[in-house]
């Protein structure tokens, strides 16, 4: 039974897709069947996955809000299966609040298919709405990036509060599944400071992998592709397995 993972943070650019696109391809590449989830409507993960936007006639929009099996949205991609967005899912917080059960939509939908794959990841937007709420309420755990700059810690009290509600309300078992520092420049003393920082208050939380920032992990999601087809032999394709590593042994697979 798949593993469900949310990669959240309402800080925009701190490397939610980037992680969801790249984390899922190492996966998949090591061996598990991966399902990707974009609940973002800038459909960044979609068009990073080679999936033309404005070729769809469904999206997570449909999933969410007309219930829509996911079997009729899911497209195969490179390494993973993916459940795409578009800019149509911009109004579906609007539509979904006065819904019955509007937080479970995604978890209802997630369980048909759990057996299929070995781990879904859920990229979020950079909000804790609906969208969000939903996520969290599907996932076991939540699997945070934080970009390793001065204001790293901000906000963060506010997602570790969202999760504490969701957990109270919607889903007890929901777990931190960890703390990915981001886009880390290893010349400044300032991220080295911010990395300790970060380890002193999440302690063991943290994962040991650190992901540098590289150029050529902002390059690839131009070209539709993960870093790992991208640029076999990059840093960035290499700190990407080697998170893989660290998720594979931290849930026994
Ligand atoms: P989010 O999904 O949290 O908004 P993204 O993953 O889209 O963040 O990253 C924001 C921007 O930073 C994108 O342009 C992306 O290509 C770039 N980026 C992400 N991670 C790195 C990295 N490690 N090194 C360099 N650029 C990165
Ligand atoms: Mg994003």
């Amino acid at each position: 039974m798949a593993q469900i993972i949310a990669l959240a943070n309402q800080k925009g650019g701190v490397g939610k897709t980037t992680t969801s696109i790249n984390l899922g391809a190492a996966l998949a590449q090591a061996g598990q069947r991966v399902l990707l989830v974009d609940i973002d409507a800038q459909g960044n993960a979609t068009s990073g996955s080679g999936v033309d936007k404005s070729a769809l006639t469904v999206d997570s929009y449909d999933v969410i809000v007309e219930q829509t099996p996911l079997h009729d949205v899911i497209i195969p991609t490179d390494n993973y299966d993916l459940v795409p967005a578009t800019i149509q899912l911009s109004g579906a917080e609007i539509e979904l609040s006065n819904q019955e059960k509007r937080e479970y939509r995604l978890k209802t939908a997630l369980e048909k298919v759990r057996d299929d794959y070995d781990f879904i990841l859920i990229d979020n937007p950079p909000a804790l709405g609906l969208l969000t709420v939903n996520a969290f309420t599907a996932a076991d755990a939540i699997l945070i990036p934080v970009q390793t700059e001065f204001y790293a810690l901000e906000g963060l009290g506010q997602l570790l509060n969202t999760i504490e509600l969701v957990r109270q309300q919607f889903n007890p078992e929901l777990d931190v599944a960890g703390i990915l520092l981001t886009m880390y420049d290893g010349r400044t003393n300032l991220a080295k400071q911010v990395a300790q920082e970060v380890r002193n208050y999440f302690d063991d939380k943290v994962y040991e992998t650190i992901i540098p920032r590289t150029v050529r992990l902002s390059e690839a999601p131009s070209y539709g592709q993960a870093i790992i087809d991208f640029d076999p032999r990059s840093v960035g394709a290499q700190v990407y397995n080697d998170l893989a590593q660290e998720v594979l042994k931290q849930y026994g697979k």
